[in-house]
């Protein structure tokens, strides 16, 4: 049996559950059922052949040669989760998600989306499940990713379209939220990053760490040794946990988590925030956070929506303060050279969440020499992006 780490829901000062009394019973019971089942010999057999057959796991931990040498320094490898069914990391989650809530009896499945990636996920796995899927969205977001909200719907999810407030993510979590407190005996909260109260950031970490293992022992085959360092974007921080948490005790293992440093480092212009926030409490956890003095979440902004989060998960804010890992940020112009120059170099288009990741690592490559090893997260692959990456070319044109 694997004792799982921060079961108890903290991370050093952060993590934790800061919600209402009403939440704190379904969380509990979640937490029971997911302790129980993580270590449940069939659990795991049924996880590993939806991860094998379904997702197509494992995925290649592929050299990128030509990416490698037009930079001339430390050899760099990708961590193909592009190449997962739906083309992301998030499906892992998703199906593990799932399969817990099948065991505790739940048949309808709630989740809250902002750019839609997260809904597609969770609408996917609850149709292999035959389970019902209400799909919460800010009014805004439903209008500006309506190819999301049809695909959601083609996979037999009902969308709801949240018109309070702003109309944004912010609200789809209200709402959510809303419906959990009235409906829990019967509802299972799908949550889509390694964020919000426990257990979400523990239970989401174990799910995507499947990354990390299969990393990890397919350097060791392929090197015969651990990397140098690992790369990978964060958002709320589930690719980059799920990728990180596996080599922790590898103390020779440098790690970088890359935040999405958008337009500026002005307020409202950027979402990095470890690099730019201060420890505070968001959507029941803490972490590094970009709120204002009233403790209200900011704006904040990405060219890759994927990133676009005011908080960051608990686990990344406890490796910052106790520096195993490191955090940068990459603006929007270095994504979007990393997304051409990856799309030309090696024939893959990334993810412009990605991006960022591959940006970093390129420029992390250049300072290293040719003995040394970067292993970046590629967690999706850019086909929903080259819309929006058209267009910005058609403008600045
Ligand atoms: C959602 C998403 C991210 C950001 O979420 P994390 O929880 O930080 O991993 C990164 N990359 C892709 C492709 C995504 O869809």
């Amino acid at each position: 049996m694997n004792k799982i780490k921060n079961s108890d829901g903290n991370f050093g000062q952060f993590g934790g559950s800061y919600v209402p009394d009403f939440l704190q019973t379904p969380l509990k019971e979640l937490e029971s059922y997911f302790l129980k089942y993580i270590n449940d010999f069939d659990f795991q057999k049924e996880l590993e052949y939806y991860f094998k057959e379904y997702i197509g796991r494992k995925s290649p931990l592929y050299y990128a040669k030509n990416l490698t040498s037009s930079i001339g320094g430390a050899k760099i490898y990708l961590k193909r989760e592009d190449l997962n069914h739906t083309g992301a990391h998030k499906i892992n989650n998703a199906i593990g998600q799932a399969l817990l809530a099948k065991r505790m009896g739940k048949k309808r499945i709630i989740a809250e989306t902002g750019a839609g990636q997260h809904g597609v996920a969770t609408a996917t796995a609850c149709a292999l499940f035959g389970l019902e899927c209400i799909i919460y969205m800010g009014a805004l977001d439903t209008k500006r990713q309506e190819l999301n909200v049809f695909r959601m719907e083609l996979l037999g999810a009902k969308v709801i379209a949240v018109t309070k407030g702003t109309a944004t993510l912010k609200d789809a979590v209200d709402e959510a939220l809303n419906d959990y407190a009235k409906n829990y005996a019967n509802t299972f909260y799908l949550l889509g990053s390694a964020v919000g109260p426990h257990p979400y950031p523990i239970m989401v970490r174990e799910f995507q760490s499947i990354i990390g293992k299969e990393a990890r022992e397919q350097i060791l085959a392929i090197e015969g040794r651990p990397p140098n360092y690992l790369v990978a974007a964060v958002g709320g921080g589930s690719n980059a946990i799920g990728l990180f948490h596996p080599f922790f005790d590898d103390n020779n293992v440098k790690i970088v988590g890359v935040e999405p440093g958008g337009k500026s480092d002005e307020n409202g212009d950027h979402a990095a925030s470890i690099c730019k926030g201060k420890v505070g409490i968001i959507h029941g956890f803490k972490c590094y956070t970009l709120q204002d003095d009233k403790g209200e979440p900011l704006a904040v902004h990405s060219i890759a929506a994927g990133l676009a989060y005011p908080g960051v998960g608990p686990e990344h804010s406890y490796y910052k303060e106790i520096a195993r890992a490191e955090y940068v940020s990459v603006s929007d112009d270095d994504a979007l050279k990393a997304f051409s120059i990856l799309s030309k170099t090696e024939g893959i288009i990334p993810a412009l969440e990605s991006a960022h990741a591959v940006a970093y690592g390129m420029t992390l490559a250049k300072t290293l020499s040719k003995d040394q090893i970067i292993i970046i997260n590629l967690s999706g692959r850019g086909d929903k992006d080259v819309q929006q990456v058209k267009e910005m070319s058609e403008r600045t044109k």
